[in-house]
């Protein structure tokens, strides 16, 4: 009988089987390959392997045999065909850029977007001759207007931080190869994982991940992913990786490998739990907004559950009284963690104006709705009642 491979199973079956390495003690967990170089049998073997004529380890700021079961596990749930793995969600972005842009290139991005990726662009890059257009999430007719033909790239997040609106991938990816076919569509998919949405299906070139989020969903390393296709992963990202080496290490591969073992079943609960504090929070009259795309009342509803099928697992709302009234709410809880990290199994509280978007100007947030009120939470494993209890709206 021919053995079924591994890309014809389903998803859930990927995530704990794909990759999956076995040394010569049979063990059944992957092994961690804690070496920085790897030895070959004669001096030809050594240039055959060197020069990628024959497939196989060489060094372990490129390749690692620890790194690449996370490399072949995350590309196979994102359906991507090669996947490049780094020391960091923003050393990921570094290596995309890198690897597409050149001095007089342009880029157009979405203007809300993680706040380091943001300065990434505007500034990092300024200083090397690249221009950054940014446009607003939703409006289709901006992004096209955007387009020169200098652009390279185009890159967002979606759903946005804190106020999760909604990018329609197949949209601006049409849009966007309707122009040029070549131009880069960049998914920084941190929020969703691919266990929600794979914006690879939908029309967009290559996929980013923060695996310091979801991926690890407990908080212990910090890790990075780039998902695309072989030309440009396998062998541009690749190539920067082998260049310059923003590596990941094998046990933060080994780490990530296993999260992804587990990433449906704590990406679904999180999600579960976020509706039901959405819920909660909807019904409040102590809240002026709930911002969390799993609720009717969210403009986007329809799109995000087209794409992305449930809400998400971060919810941000406005409360009456501004600051002094956010600060409050933040400083009595006793469960939660204040602080600006997600996808954990722990929620996590924040306060986006002072904290995460602090170095915004008074009219950027204006515009863009982060108000003095608002609080962003990221929703974890806890039992959703003790999360909206501990709260304590009812004492505004
Ligand atoms: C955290 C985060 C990043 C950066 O990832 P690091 O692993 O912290 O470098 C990028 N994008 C999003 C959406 C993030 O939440």
């Amino acid at each position: 009988m021919v053995k079924k491979a591994l890309k014809d199973y389903r998803p859930a079956t990927q995530a704990v089987r794909v990759g999956q390495l076995r040394g010569s003690e049979g063990e059944h967990s992957e092994p961690i390959y804690t070496t920085s170089s790897f030895v070959f049998d004669s001096a030809a073997q050594c240039a055959a392997r060197f020069s990628y004529e024959e497939p196989g380890n060489i060094y372990s700021r490129f390749t690692n045999p620890t790194v690449r079961v996370f490399e072949e596990r995350l590309a196979a749930l994102e359906g991507g065909e090669s996947c490049v793995a780094t020391a960091s969600g923003m050393s990921a972005m570094l290596a995309v850029c890198m690897s597409a842009l050149s001095a007089g290139d342009h880029v157009v991005s979405a203007r809300s977007i993680f706040g380091a990726s943001q300065i990434l662009l505007s500034g990092l890059l300024a200083k090397f001759g690249v221009t950054t257009t940014f446009v607003d999430l939703s409006d289709l007719a901006a992004w096209r207007a955007a387009l020169t033909d200098k652009t390279r790239m185009v890159f967002f997040e979606t759903p946005t931080n804190p106020l999760m609106e909604i990018a329609d991938i197949a949209a601006i990816s049409n849009l966007v190869h309707d122009y040029d076919p070549n131009i880069k569509v960049v998914v920084d998919n941190c929020f969703c994982t691919p266990v929600l949405q794979q914006p690879l299906s939908l029309g967009a070139d290559v996929v980013l991940h923060s695996a310091t989020k979801f991926i690890d969903g407990q908080g212990r390393c910090v890790g990075g992913a780039v998902v695309g296709d072989q030309s440009f992963v396998g062998e541009s990202v690749l190539g920067f990786m082998r260049t310059a080496g923003p590596s990941m290490s094998p046990f933060n591969a080994w780490t990530f490998a296993k999260g992804l073992e587990t990433l449906a079943l704590r990406v679904n609960q999180a999600c579960d739990n976020a509706a039901q504090l959405a819920d909660y929070l909807y019904t409040h009259k102590g809240v002026a907004n709930v911002y969390y795309p799993g609720l009717t009342s969210h403009p986007q509803h329809a799109l995000a559950m087209q794409q992305q099928g449930k809400g998400g697992a971060v919810v941000s709302f406005e409360v009456n009284g501004g600051r002094d009234a956010a600060w409050r709410i933040i400083d009595q809880t006793q469960l939660l963690s204040i602080t600006a990290n997600l996808g954990d199994t722990r929620t996590t509280i924040t306060h986006p104006y002072t904290t995460t978007h602090a170095r915004w100007s008074e009219e950027d947030k204006a515009a863009a709705g982060i108000t003095e009120g608002l609080i962003r939470i990221a929703v974890g494993l806890e039992d959703p009642l003790d999360i909206i209890e501990d709260i304590r709206l009812p004492s505004l």
